[in-house]
Protein backbone atom coordinates (compact mmCIF):
# COMPACT_ATOMS: atom_id res chain seq x y z
CA UNK A 1 0.00 0.00 0.00
CA UNK A 2 0.83 4.24 -0.11
CA UNK A 3 1.92 5.49 2.64
CA UNK A 4 3.79 8.57 4.31
CA UNK A 5 7.07 7.43 4.93
CA UNK A 6 9.45 10.33 7.34
CA UNK A 7 12.66 9.41 6.09
CA UNK A 8 14.30 12.28 8.54
CA UNK A 9 14.40 16.01 9.67
CA UNK A 10 12.78 17.85 6.91
CA UNK A 11 11.68 14.76 4.67
CA UNK A 12 8.45 12.64 4.70
CA UNK A 13 8.03 11.27 1.34
CA UNK A 14 5.32 9.15 -0.32
CA UNK A 15 6.08 5.14 -0.60
CA UNK A 16 5.52 1.63 0.33
CA UNK A 17 4.51 -0.56 3.00
CA UNK A 18 3.16 -4.08 3.40
CA UNK A 19 -0.28 -4.00 3.03
CA UNK A 20 -2.00 -4.52 6.76
CA UNK A 21 -3.36 -7.97 7.68
CA UNK A 22 -5.39 -9.10 10.73
CA UNK A 23 -2.77 -10.31 13.44
CA UNK A 24 -4.31 -10.61 16.86
CA UNK A 25 -8.51 -11.69 17.31
CA UNK A 26 -9.23 -8.14 18.46
CA UNK A 27 -7.77 -6.04 15.49
CA UNK A 28 -9.14 -4.41 12.65
CA UNK A 29 -8.00 -3.55 9.26
CA UNK A 30 -9.46 0.13 8.69
CA UNK A 31 -9.54 1.92 5.01
CA UNK A 32 -8.37 5.37 5.47
CA UNK A 33 -10.70 7.93 4.13
CA UNK A 34 -9.12 11.22 5.76
CA UNK A 35 -6.61 11.76 7.26
CA UNK A 36 -4.27 14.84 7.97
CA UNK A 37 -0.89 16.41 9.53
CA UNK A 38 -0.40 16.99 13.25
CA UNK A 39 1.31 19.67 14.92
CA UNK A 40 3.49 16.92 17.00
CA UNK A 41 4.19 15.48 13.55
CA UNK A 42 5.95 19.17 13.16
CA UNK A 43 8.02 18.81 15.98
CA UNK A 44 9.01 15.38 14.17
CA UNK A 45 9.60 17.36 10.53
CA UNK A 46 11.85 20.56 12.32
CA UNK A 47 14.02 18.04 14.22
CA UNK A 48 13.31 19.59 17.57
CA UNK A 49 11.38 15.51 18.70
CA UNK A 50 12.87 12.62 17.92
CA UNK A 51 10.95 10.37 15.48
CA UNK A 52 12.11 6.46 14.13
CA UNK A 53 12.68 6.49 10.37
CA UNK A 54 9.12 4.47 8.73
CA UNK A 55 5.49 5.02 9.17
CA UNK A 56 3.74 8.66 10.38
CA UNK A 57 0.43 10.20 11.52
CA UNK A 58 -1.71 9.22 13.88
CA UNK A 59 -5.19 11.04 12.99
CA UNK A 60 -7.68 9.28 10.49
CA UNK A 61 -11.28 8.21 10.11
CA UNK A 62 -11.64 5.29 7.65
CA UNK A 63 -14.06 2.58 6.50
CA UNK A 64 -13.65 -0.90 8.53
CA UNK A 65 -12.69 -3.43 6.18
CA UNK A 66 -12.26 -6.62 8.00
CA UNK A 67 -12.15 -7.46 11.95
CA UNK A 68 -10.74 -10.39 14.26
CA UNK A 69 -12.63 -13.25 15.76
CA UNK A 70 -13.02 -11.37 18.64
CA UNK A 71 -13.63 -7.87 17.99
CA UNK A 72 -17.04 -6.50 18.86
CA UNK A 73 -19.10 -3.24 18.58
CA UNK A 74 -17.75 -2.22 14.84
CA UNK A 75 -18.62 -4.49 11.58
CA UNK A 76 -16.84 -4.20 8.04
CA UNK A 77 -18.83 -0.83 6.33
CA UNK A 78 -18.53 0.87 9.45
CA UNK A 79 -17.27 4.46 9.82
CA UNK A 80 -15.09 4.87 12.54
CA UNK A 81 -13.45 7.87 13.99
CA UNK A 82 -9.81 6.44 15.29
CA UNK A 83 -8.52 8.71 18.64
CA UNK A 84 -4.69 8.83 18.33
CA UNK A 85 -3.92 5.85 20.61
CA UNK A 86 -5.55 3.03 21.02
CA UNK A 87 -6.81 1.53 24.35
CA UNK A 88 -8.36 -1.66 25.87
CA UNK A 89 -11.02 0.67 28.02
CA UNK A 90 -10.57 -2.16 30.57
CA UNK A 91 -6.79 -2.08 32.41
CA UNK A 92 -6.72 -0.09 35.82
CA UNK A 93 -5.81 3.23 33.69
CA UNK A 94 -7.96 3.10 31.26
CA UNK A 95 -10.77 2.22 34.11
CA UNK A 96 -9.32 4.91 35.89
CA UNK A 97 -10.11 7.72 33.07
CA UNK A 98 -6.30 7.99 31.59
CA UNK A 99 -6.66 5.69 28.57
CA UNK A 100 -3.41 7.63 27.20
CA UNK A 101 -1.68 5.00 29.80
CA UNK A 102 -3.20 2.02 28.94
CA UNK A 103 -1.22 -1.20 29.81
CA UNK A 104 -1.64 -2.97 26.31
CA UNK A 105 -2.12 0.22 24.60
CA UNK A 106 0.19 2.02 22.13
CA UNK A 107 0.25 4.76 18.88
CA UNK A 108 0.13 4.69 15.54
CA UNK A 109 2.58 6.16 12.81
CA UNK A 110 5.88 5.73 15.27
CA UNK A 111 7.46 4.09 12.83
CA UNK A 112 6.65 0.50 12.73
CA UNK A 113 3.12 0.73 13.64
CA UNK A 114 0.69 1.83 10.33
CA UNK A 115 0.31 5.02 10.77
CA UNK A 116 -2.97 7.33 9.57
CA UNK A 117 -0.79 9.03 6.52
CA UNK A 118 -1.43 5.47 4.48
CA UNK A 119 -3.80 3.73 2.29
CA UNK A 120 -4.93 1.10 5.84
CA UNK A 121 -4.34 0.76 9.46
CA UNK A 122 -4.00 -2.57 11.74
CA UNK A 123 -6.28 -1.04 14.63
CA UNK A 124 -4.95 -3.34 17.39
CA UNK A 125 -7.95 -3.85 20.28
CA UNK A 126 -10.22 -2.15 17.87
CA UNK A 127 -13.61 -2.78 19.37
CA UNK A 128 -12.85 -0.87 22.39
CA UNK A 129 -10.65 2.11 20.28
CA UNK A 130 -12.62 2.57 17.29
CA UNK A 131 -15.56 4.63 17.73
CA UNK A 132 -18.43 4.06 14.88
CA UNK A 133 -19.82 7.15 13.70
CA UNK A 134 -23.98 6.54 13.42
CA UNK A 135 -25.82 7.07 10.05
CA UNK A 136 -24.53 7.70 6.46
CA UNK A 137 -24.55 10.63 3.83
CA UNK A 138 -22.64 12.51 5.76
CA UNK A 139 -21.76 15.90 4.08
CA UNK A 140 -17.87 16.70 3.29
CA UNK A 141 -17.94 19.50 6.04
CA UNK A 142 -19.29 16.27 8.51
CA UNK A 143 -16.44 14.28 7.69
CA UNK A 144 -13.48 16.80 8.16
CA UNK A 145 -15.10 17.86 11.23
CA UNK A 146 -15.35 14.11 12.67
CA UNK A 147 -11.65 13.96 11.76
CA UNK A 148 -11.30 16.71 13.64
CA UNK A 149 -11.94 14.23 16.49
CA UNK A 150 -9.00 12.02 16.55
CA UNK A 151 -6.79 14.77 17.65
CA UNK A 152 -7.14 18.27 17.43
CA UNK A 153 -10.19 18.95 18.70
CA UNK A 154 -10.30 16.27 21.41
CA UNK A 155 -7.15 18.30 22.76
CA UNK A 156 -8.14 21.36 22.40
CA UNK A 157 -11.40 20.03 24.77
CA UNK A 158 -9.11 18.25 26.94
CA UNK A 159 -7.52 21.71 27.47
CA UNK A 160 -11.05 23.73 28.45
CA UNK A 161 -11.27 20.51 30.78
CA UNK A 162 -8.34 19.94 32.26
CA UNK A 163 -8.64 23.93 33.23
CA UNK A 164 -12.12 23.10 34.71
CA UNK A 165 -13.96 25.93 31.97
CA UNK A 166 -17.69 26.37 33.07
CA UNK A 167 -20.47 28.56 32.50
CA UNK A 168 -19.32 31.92 32.76
CA UNK A 169 -15.83 31.95 32.55
CA UNK A 170 -13.14 34.46 31.17
CA UNK A 171 -10.94 32.30 29.38
CA UNK A 172 -7.38 32.79 27.38
CA UNK A 173 -6.11 30.67 24.92
CA UNK A 174 -2.38 30.85 24.14
CA UNK A 175 -1.38 29.37 20.76
CA UNK A 176 -3.39 30.13 16.91
CA UNK A 177 -2.47 26.71 16.08
CA UNK A 178 -4.92 24.25 15.13
CA UNK A 179 -5.71 22.95 18.65
CA UNK A 180 -5.65 26.44 19.99
CA UNK A 181 -8.34 27.57 17.51
CA UNK A 182 -9.99 23.76 18.72
CA UNK A 183 -9.55 25.14 22.72
CA UNK A 184 -11.29 28.35 21.96
CA UNK A 185 -14.20 26.29 20.50
CA UNK A 186 -14.16 23.73 23.09
CA UNK A 187 -14.40 26.72 25.54
CA UNK A 188 -17.21 28.41 24.10
CA UNK A 189 -18.48 24.89 23.93
CA UNK A 190 -18.43 24.10 27.97
CA UNK A 191 -19.89 28.01 28.30
CA UNK A 192 -16.79 30.67 28.96
CA UNK A 193 -18.72 33.98 28.31
CA UNK A 194 -15.29 35.48 27.23
CA UNK A 195 -12.37 33.91 25.20
CA UNK A 196 -9.49 35.73 24.58
CA UNK A 197 -7.43 33.83 21.73
CA UNK A 198 -3.66 35.41 21.57
CA UNK A 199 -3.34 35.38 17.70
CA UNK A 200 -1.27 37.66 15.43
CA UNK A 201 -2.53 35.94 12.14
CA UNK A 202 -5.48 37.43 10.56
CA UNK A 203 -6.85 34.59 8.93
CA UNK A 204 -6.73 32.42 12.09
CA UNK A 205 -7.92 35.56 14.10
CA UNK A 206 -11.25 35.55 12.22
CA UNK A 207 -11.57 31.44 12.53
CA UNK A 208 -10.69 32.10 16.35
CA UNK A 209 -13.60 34.28 16.67
CA UNK A 210 -15.92 32.45 14.32
CA UNK A 211 -15.45 29.79 16.98
CA UNK A 212 -16.05 31.87 20.30
CA UNK A 213 -13.45 33.97 20.66
CA UNK A 214 -14.50 37.41 21.66
CA UNK A 215 -11.18 39.59 22.47
CA UNK A 216 -8.11 39.23 20.01
CA UNK A 217 -4.22 39.96 21.43
CA UNK A 218 -2.19 40.07 18.25
CA UNK A 219 1.28 40.87 20.96
CA UNK A 220 3.54 38.09 22.39
CA UNK A 221 5.41 37.59 25.42
CA UNK A 222 5.76 40.27 28.22
CA UNK A 223 2.63 42.90 25.86
CA UNK A 224 0.55 40.07 25.43
CA UNK A 225 0.90 39.02 29.53
CA UNK A 226 0.10 43.01 30.18
CA UNK A 227 -2.45 43.24 27.70
CA UNK A 228 -4.34 40.48 28.61
CA UNK A 229 -4.22 41.68 32.50
CA UNK A 230 -5.47 44.79 31.50
CA UNK A 231 -8.12 43.40 29.57
CA UNK A 232 -8.86 41.56 32.83
CA UNK A 233 -9.06 44.66 35.52
CA UNK A 234 -5.11 43.07 36.19
CA UNK A 235 -6.86 39.80 37.76
CA UNK A 236 -6.13 37.56 35.14
CA UNK A 237 -8.41 34.86 33.74
CA UNK A 238 -10.06 32.04 35.27
CA UNK A 239 -8.70 29.40 32.67
CA UNK A 240 -5.22 29.77 31.05
CA UNK A 241 -4.77 26.62 28.12
CA UNK A 242 -1.89 26.74 26.72
CA UNK A 243 -1.81 24.85 23.65
CA UNK A 244 1.93 25.65 21.80
CA UNK A 245 4.48 23.81 24.51
CA UNK A 246 6.99 26.52 24.64
CA UNK A 247 8.91 27.81 26.59
CA UNK A 248 7.61 31.78 26.07
CA UNK A 249 3.96 30.13 25.49
CA UNK A 250 4.19 28.54 28.94
CA UNK A 251 5.75 31.42 30.62
CA UNK A 252 2.89 33.72 29.16
CA UNK A 253 0.13 31.09 30.35
CA UNK A 254 1.34 30.92 34.06
CA UNK A 255 1.72 35.17 34.37
CA UNK A 256 -2.32 35.70 32.74
CA UNK A 257 -3.67 32.96 35.25
CA UNK A 258 -5.50 34.56 38.03
CA UNK A 259 -4.03 33.22 41.31
CA UNK A 260 -5.89 30.03 42.40
CA UNK A 261 -6.58 29.30 39.13
CA UNK A 262 -5.58 25.92 37.48
CA UNK A 263 -3.91 25.56 33.82
CA UNK A 264 -5.22 23.50 30.79
CA UNK A 265 -1.27 22.29 29.26
CA UNK A 266 -1.91 20.41 26.00
CA UNK A 267 1.17 22.14 23.93
CA UNK A 268 3.88 19.28 23.39
CA UNK A 269 6.47 20.73 26.53
CA UNK A 270 9.84 22.06 25.12
CA UNK A 271 9.62 24.55 27.95
CA UNK A 272 9.66 24.92 31.69
CA UNK A 273 6.82 24.84 33.82
CA UNK A 274 7.90 27.94 36.34
CA UNK A 275 7.56 26.27 39.62
CA UNK A 276 8.13 28.66 42.19
CA UNK A 277 6.44 31.29 40.71
CA UNK A 278 3.41 29.10 40.49
CA UNK A 279 3.71 28.13 44.11
CA UNK A 280 3.55 31.13 45.62
CA UNK A 281 -0.07 32.24 43.92
CA UNK A 282 -1.86 29.15 44.38
CA UNK A 283 -1.69 28.53 40.57
CA UNK A 284 -2.00 24.64 39.25
CA UNK A 285 -1.87 22.84 36.34
CA UNK A 286 -3.87 19.69 34.49
CA UNK A 287 -3.52 18.49 31.03
CA UNK A 288 -1.08 16.21 29.19
CA UNK A 289 -2.18 13.96 26.19
CA UNK A 290 -5.41 13.99 25.66
CA UNK A 291 -7.74 11.36 26.37
CA UNK A 292 -9.50 11.23 22.95
CA UNK A 293 -11.57 7.97 23.43
CA UNK A 294 -13.19 9.23 26.16
CA UNK A 295 -14.24 12.33 24.22
CA UNK A 296 -15.00 11.44 21.08
CA UNK A 297 -18.66 10.03 21.80
CA UNK A 298 -19.95 13.34 23.11
CA UNK A 299 -17.82 15.80 20.45
CA UNK A 300 -19.30 13.37 17.75
CA UNK A 301 -22.89 13.51 19.37
CA UNK A 302 -22.50 17.83 18.87
CA UNK A 303 -20.65 17.52 15.27
CA UNK A 304 -23.34 15.38 13.93
CA UNK A 305 -25.75 17.80 15.45
CA UNK A 306 -24.31 20.59 13.58
CA UNK A 307 -23.35 22.25 16.60
CA UNK A 308 -19.61 22.29 16.44
CA UNK A 309 -17.40 22.58 13.49
CA UNK A 310 -13.64 21.68 14.02
CA UNK A 311 -13.62 20.65 10.36
CA UNK A 312 -13.09 24.28 9.63
CA UNK A 313 -8.97 24.21 10.75
CA UNK A 314 -8.30 22.29 7.90
CA UNK A 315 -7.30 24.86 5.43
CA UNK A 316 -5.28 23.05 2.94
CA UNK A 317 -5.97 19.99 1.08
CA UNK A 318 -3.36 17.46 -0.85
CA UNK A 319 -3.73 13.80 -1.56
CA UNK A 320 -1.56 10.55 -0.20
CA UNK A 321 0.96 11.54 -2.78
CA UNK A 322 1.46 14.56 -1.91
CA UNK A 323 1.57 14.11 1.45
CA UNK A 324 4.99 15.94 1.38
CA UNK A 325 3.16 19.06 0.63
CA UNK A 326 0.63 18.58 3.47
CA UNK A 327 4.11 19.15 5.65
CA UNK A 328 5.50 21.84 4.15
CA UNK A 329 2.33 24.09 3.75
CA UNK A 330 2.07 23.56 7.84
CA UNK A 331 6.08 23.89 8.62
CA UNK A 332 5.69 27.11 5.73
CA UNK A 333 2.92 28.33 7.81
CA UNK A 334 0.99 28.46 4.90
CA UNK A 335 -2.09 26.22 6.48
CA UNK A 336 -3.21 25.91 9.66
CA UNK A 337 -3.72 22.09 9.41
CA UNK A 338 -3.23 19.90 6.38
CA UNK A 339 -5.88 17.60 5.28
CA UNK A 340 -4.85 14.56 3.45
CA UNK A 341 -7.45 12.67 1.44
CA UNK A 342 -6.59 9.18 0.79
CA UNK A 343 -9.81 7.28 -0.12
CA UNK A 344 -13.33 7.67 -0.92
CA UNK A 345 -16.57 6.41 1.71
ZN1 LIG B 1 -6.20 0.06 29.22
Amino acid sequence: MRAAIFRGPGTVEIGDRPDPVIQEPTDAIVRVVLSCVCGSDLWYFRGQSPHAVGSIGHEFIGVVEQIGSQVQGISPGDLVVAPFLYSDLTCPHCRNGSVISCVRGGGFGNGDADGGQCQAVRVPLAGATLVPVPGSGHSEQTLRSLLALSDVMSTGHHAAVSAGVSKGDTVAVVGDGAVGLCAVLAAARLGAERIIALSRHPHRQELARAFGATDIVAARGAEAEQTVLDLTGRIGVNAALECVGTEQSIATAFAIARPGSTLGIVGVPHGQVPFATTFFRNVGWRGGPAPARLYIPDLMTDVLAGTIDPGRVFDHETDLEHVADAYRAMDERRAIKSMIRVGSL
